[in-house]
């Protein structure tokens, strides 16, 4: 399998809110209401909004050479040869480093949770990795959310600007921005009207990254490193608590 990827084409996007569905019930996240949420969140890996007369997605850009799987320091983060990027909870240390380094300000973090981890879309690679579609592209019923090989995503998106230049705006979002993004979006509004960032520029960001992070005075990293390492110690000692707990109630309940 090449590197795949989504293209979402807002115009065609009639907000039913179908992929935000197939979403939350892929990967088990809470579902207090479809409509109640304005923005990414740690429950909420993808939003459709409306804005200027027209419906968009939200998600994960799952960058080609992406900023977060570069700050992250233990690899918690990882690109996929198919172009996920994914995430491991059990290395994560909690540094929120991924949160700082991403331009698109999609890492979320579980602030209200004992157990709290970073959360982000990663393109269910379960199912994908296995030669299936992401949750939302089966679900959407317009063919707004198409997924496959990025490179035929791309030709797709060139020629529908080809056939339909006053439908669309002449760009196609995530085709150059940070490096290329496997996410690619076409508008029939400008981009920046939606809140999308524009001045991004076409250099990957992980060189970037590294050069933002060592210009932070080293105090602020030891702070960061040992509070991260504190907090990893801490929960480590909570989890190891629960499987103890969770052992003993089956010793008792088997006695
Ligand atoms: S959009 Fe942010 S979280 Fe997603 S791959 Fe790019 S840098 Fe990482
Ligand atoms: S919080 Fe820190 S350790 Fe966890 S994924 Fe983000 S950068 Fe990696
Ligand atoms: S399922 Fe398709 S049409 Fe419905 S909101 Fe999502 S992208 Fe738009």
């Amino acid at each position: 399998m090449g590197k795949v990827g989504l293209l979402v084409d807002f115009t065609e996007c009639i907000g039913c809110q179908a992929c935000v569905k197939a979403c939350k019930e892929q990967n088990n996240l809470p579902r207090p209401s479809y409509t109640d949420y304005s923005d990414l969140t740690a429950e909420n890996y993808t939003v459709v909004l409306e804005k200027a007369g027209t419906n968009f997605r939200k998600l994960c850009m799952h960058c080609h050479e992406a900023a977060c799987v570069s700050a992250c320091p233990v690899g918690a983060l990882q690109k996929t040869p198919e172009g996920a990027v994914t995430y491991d909870a059990g290395v994560c240390i909690g540094c929120r480093y991924c949160m700082i380094a991403c331009p698109f300000q999609v890492p979320k973090f579980e602030w209200d949770n004992p157990f709290p981890a970073v959360r982000k879309c990663i393109y269910c690679y379960d199912i994908v990795k296995e030669g299936e579609q992401t949750a939302c592209a089966r679900a959407c019923p317009t063919g707004a959310t198409m997924f496959g090989e990025r490179d035929r995503l791309l030709q797709v998106a060139k020629r529908r600007l080809a056939a339909q230049p006053d439908r669309y705006v002449d760009y196609i979002y995530g085709e150059k921005e940070v490096g290329g993004t496997s996410t690619l979006f076409l508008s029939g509004v400008p981009f920046d009207k939606l809140g999308f960032r524009m001045d991004l520029g076409e250099k990957s960001l992980p060189e970037l990254t590294w050069v933002v992070l060592n210009k932070v005075p080293n105090i602020v990293i030891t702070g960061y490193l040992l509070l991260g390492g504190i907090w990893w110690i801490v929960d480590r000692r909570k989890r190891m608590e629960a499987e103890r707990l969770a052992e003993e109630e089956e010793h008792e309940e088997s006695a």
